[in-house]
């Protein structure tokens, strides 16, 4: 069986008993040209080797596969969806690779060699701690992800790609913006999932900058990030008084408010003032 004769995702989600779980956050996305879009909008150059989590039935994994890309190597946790991935897995010629374990303990470095990009409609109750960590990865090296390109719930993708004084800025944009470029590639409505979330979702991709040997540690910008967005509407003066020395320095006015300052601000903060003096 070739990739263009597969059976349809709903005789295999039936075939396989695999009806949605919601504390495995399993929203599936059953028409190909909503998967095949997404991969297209991703920009999937030829032979990038592609992580995904959570293939599930599979849908958006034969988009990707339909692509350029030399390979697949996708981490999944249901049981159901590995044995129902099995027929895609056949149709692929040794180019779908299928870990069955829980991402957040998996390093998805050791999966597959570079030039290698994350591409997954993520299941949304551990989207975050999985960006944060893959985000530590580009800190450590800007080439361990050509790009990442993620399904998030739309106000979540808002969130990584605020801008300064909106209600979205906090620390998600901070971290993602410092580390990447990030942009909303596209958002789509619940009823284009199978069941419905009650919220909308949007795919954000992030293509890493390479970051100054200068460069505050991880560690460093999460402390100063996750003090200043106790109080986003506190004047930086009280909320960050620890690092008040530096502000002249890292040209923050000490009435500013934590959600008015600059990306820049907070990374030159954080530097300045990696050994606080509390
Ligand atoms: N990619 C499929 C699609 O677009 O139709 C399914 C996406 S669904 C939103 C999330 C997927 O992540 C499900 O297949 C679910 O079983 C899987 N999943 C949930 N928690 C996981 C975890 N900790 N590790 C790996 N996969 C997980």
């Amino acid at each position: 069986m070739g990739l263009d004769s597969l059976p349809p995702l709903r005789d295999v989600i039936s075939a396989h008993g695999l009806q949605a779980k919601k504390s495995l956050g399993q929203n599936f996305l059953l028409d190909q040209n909503i998967t095949d879009k997404i991969v297209r909008l991703c920009g999937v150059p030829e032979g990038l080797n592609v992580v995904e989590i959570g293939p599930g039935p599979g849908g958006l994994t034969r988009s990707l596969l339909r692509s350029p890309a030399a390979g697949v190597w996708a981490v999944e946790a249901d049981s159901r969806a590995v044995a129902a991935l099995g027929d895609l897995k056949n149709a692929a010629a040794g180019r779908l690779h299928i870990l069955e374990g829980d991402a957040l303990a998996v390093d998805v470095r050791d999966l597959c060699p570079t030039p290698r990009a994350v591409i997954a409609n993520l299941p949304y109750n551990i989207a975050t701690p999985l960006l944060l960590g893959w985000l530590q990865h580009l800190y450590e090296d800007h080439g361990a992800y050509e790009f990442l390109a993620l399904m998030f719930q739309k106000e979540v993708a808002q969130r990584i790609c605020a801008a300064p004084s909106g209600k979205a800025y906090g620390r998600l944009a901070v971290i993602a913006q410092w580390l990447c470029e990030a942009k909303i590639l596209v958002d789509l409505p619940p009823s284009v999932f199978t069941p419905p979330p009650k919220v909308r979702s949007a795919v954000v991709k992030l293509v890493p900058r390479r970051l100054p040997a200068d460069s505050p540690p991880f560690a460093a910008v999460e402390r100063v990030t996750a003090l200043a967005f106790q109080g986003r509407r506190k004047m930086v003066r009280s909320s960050l008084g620890a690092y008040e020395a530096h502000f002249e320095g890292a040209g923050i006015d000490p009435q500013a408010r934590a959600e008015n300052l600059s990306v820049a601000q907070y990374i030159r903060l954080a530097q300045l003032g990696s050994d606080p003096v509390s």
